[in-house]
């Protein structure tokens, strides 16, 4: 038998009005630090979005808090458990939008949205042959793991997202589109914009890759590579058959390495694939420019690891 873990990482969204979001964020967070919850929300007046960590006893105060909320007692709190928290401090940040996606013309997941998958609807329909899949998420996303066959947005931000479409995807618009991030959030309006720049055929990944993964009909198949996520644990398993692929390559020597790491120079800190072999060569750095930067923080976080 499987023994519980002493901590749970949730991950949640909901659109549904709040008014005076910046008061109702200031009580959301007086809540959270008063039972030791930690983890990134954020409260827009369209909703609230958070992935949150804690021990089982405050991971199950706060989802009680939660939907105790009538705008959120409906809420579907996504669960991963853990050994540990996945987050240093708690945030709960007032917002204009729970993504950024800056549209010109706001579109409202509850009013216009493509149409939801379970992950054996999706699994079934990702394989047929009119269909497109675009990855939700950003190019640095897609490169740790993705669905096969996914198209990849050489986007860096959401914001991007709206006019890449518009110059890679219209040749497309006559198939169906379907369309996948992590945990459902990016998608609740990325359908939507799908439909406003007149794609008639758009699906999207209910609950996202991590309820895909957990799903235990289709145990992630057609998934390749991790699944990029924003906590400590940088990545988690998707696809639990042998069809698993690593499909990273370390940055130096080009070997097969899922392993995401940030650059040593504190002023570039992109994140790339990095072997354990090669971290300490390269001194974690992606290019000479950054090995050499005076503020490199490699040998000071390997003498000093808390300043890491
Ligand atoms: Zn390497
Ligand atoms: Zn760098």
């Amino acid at each position: 038998m499987q023994v519980q873990k002493p901590y749970r990482i949730l991950l949640y969204y909901k659109f549904v009005e709040v008014e005076n979001h910046e008061e109702y964020a200031a009580q959301h967070l007086a809540f959270c630090k008063e039972i030791g919850l930690k983890g990134r929300i954020l409260v827009a007046p369209e909703g609230i979005n958070g992935t949150v960590s804690g021990t089982i006893e405050q991971t199950d105060a706060y989802m009680e808090y939660v939907k105790s909320d009538p705008r959120f007692s409906d809420m579907w709190f996504k669960i991963d458990e853990s050994d540990t928290h996945a987050f240093q401090k708690i945030f709960v940040r007032p917002k204009k939008e729970l993504v950024t996606w800056r549209l010109e013309e706001d579109v409202n997941p509850n009013e216009i949205v493509g149409t939801y998958l379970s992950p054996e609807e999706w699994y079934k329909l990702m394989q047929e042959d009119d269909v497109v899949i675009l990855d939700g998420r950003n190019y640095y996303e897609y490169d740790l793991g993705h669905f096969r066959g996914a198209i990849r947005p050489e986007v860096d931000s959401s914001r991007e997202f709206p006019e890449w479409i518009r110059e890679n995807m219209s040749q497309f618009k006559d198939k169906k589109v379907l369309t996948y991030c992590t945990g459902g959030v990016r998608c609740e309006k990325l359908t939507g914009i799908l439909m406003q720049q007149g794609f008639q055929d758009v699906y999207h990944l209910d609950g996202g890759i991590v309820t895909y993964g957990k799903d235990p009909e289709v145990q992630g198949r057609l998934w390749d590579g991790k699944c990029y996520v924003f906590d400590e644990r940088i990545s988690v398993e998707i696809n639990h058959t042998e069809d698993s692929v690593v499909i990273g390559k370390c940055h130096y020597c080009g070997k097969e390495e899922d392993r995401y790491v940030n650059c040593a120079n504190p002023f570039c800190n992109v994140q790339h694939f990095c072997c354990t072999e090669c971290e300490p060569k390269y001194k974690r750095s992606c290019s000479d420019e950054c090995r050499e930067h005076p503020r490199n923080r490699y040998e000071e976080e390997k003498t000093n690891p808390e300043s890491a």
